[in-house]
């Protein structure tokens, strides 16, 4: 197999997804390049999950593609990167107020043009990224449905979202979940890792990257009690804003608050699974309208 195609992976639930579909799909040889942003507990995890998940795949009879070792690569110091990549940068950040990694990302891309990025389409509402690649970048799509942006875009988001293709951003979190079930994938994608706040080596269940995977109704990947912390969250966001960011600060952040006992007694409650998942739904309806 000389064809390798070359795929940004976090171990996160989009780039993972997306890893099993390409293997899935072509006889190729697929090679991922994994960025550490910084050195944390998180990288640790991430790792160890990327090496379980690739050892599950290896074992499925319906993949095509050979996956290859992750290449591990390091964010370089500011000093290291070219001016012009920064200065572009430093534009869009003003502007869209884009994520830094995708700095980092830029200088794996320029060596790897055409290298996957694994952002997915918006289930409630599009992020960030969405709304650059989809307005600005003027996305468009080959036969096969991957995503490129055309050169005569914007010059800076060229230059930092130019060199990637995009394999599936035409498909929402919802849609991506109804496909891991129909392959049976779900006992590869329990290992994915988004949790930028751990508790206990678990998902926190109310960090960022957490409360998507909540409005995207991926419950699955939770253990009961970040359910419940999402829960509370929740609740208490429709009765007092401030309460609830209280919440999070004490959980995330060891903030000191005089409501610290309110929080520990809600945490003590005692739902099922079942409850706990349809009052997060009410409160996740409630919020569109
Ligand atoms: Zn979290």
């Amino acid at each position: 197999m000389e064809n390798i195609k070359h795929i940004l992976w976090s171990g996160g639930w989009d780039s993972t997804f997306m890893l099993c579909k390409m293997a899935r799909e072509q006889n190729i040889s697929i090679q991922p390049h994994y960025m550490i942003l910084k050195d944390s507990k998180i990288t640790f995890i991430e790792l160890k999950r990327m090496y379980i998940i690739r050892k599950l795949l290896k074992e499925k009879t319906d993949i095509k593609a050979e996956i290859l070792k992750p290449i591990v690569h390091k964010a370089q110091s500011y000093n290291e990167i070219d001016e012009k990549i920064l200065k572009s940068f430093s534009n869009l950040i003003r502007q869209y107020r884009l994520g830094a990694q995708y700095l980092y990302f830029t200088y794996i891309a320029n060596k790897f043009p055409g290298i996957a990025l694994g952002q997915e389409n918006y289930y409630r509402k599009p992020g960030k990224m969405n709304i650059i690649i989809r307005e600005k970048g003027n996305i468009q799509f080959s036969e096969d449905g991957v995503g490129y942006l055309p050169k005569n875009i914007d010059s800076d988001i060229y230059c930092i979202l130019g060199n990637y293709t995009f394999p599936i951003f035409q498909l929402s979190e919802m849609q991506m979940l109804e496909m891991v079930k129909e392959w049976g994938y779900e006992d590869i994608m329990k290992y994915i890792w988004f949790c930028y706040e751990p508790l206990d080596n678990q998902p926190c269940g109310i960090c960022y990257t957490c409360c998507g995977k909540m409005s995207a109704n991926m419950f699955n990947l939770f253990p009961d009690k970040a359910l419940l912390r999402y829960m509370i969250y929740k609740e208490l966001e429709q009765k007092d804003k401030k309460l609830s960011k209280d919440f999070v600060d004490y959980f995330l952040h060891n903030k000191i608050t005089k409501n610290k006992n309110i929080f520990k007694n809600l945490l003590k409650q005692e739902f099922s699974r079942e409850i706990i998942i349809q009052r997060i739904k009410k409160c996740l309806d409630s919020n569109i309208k």
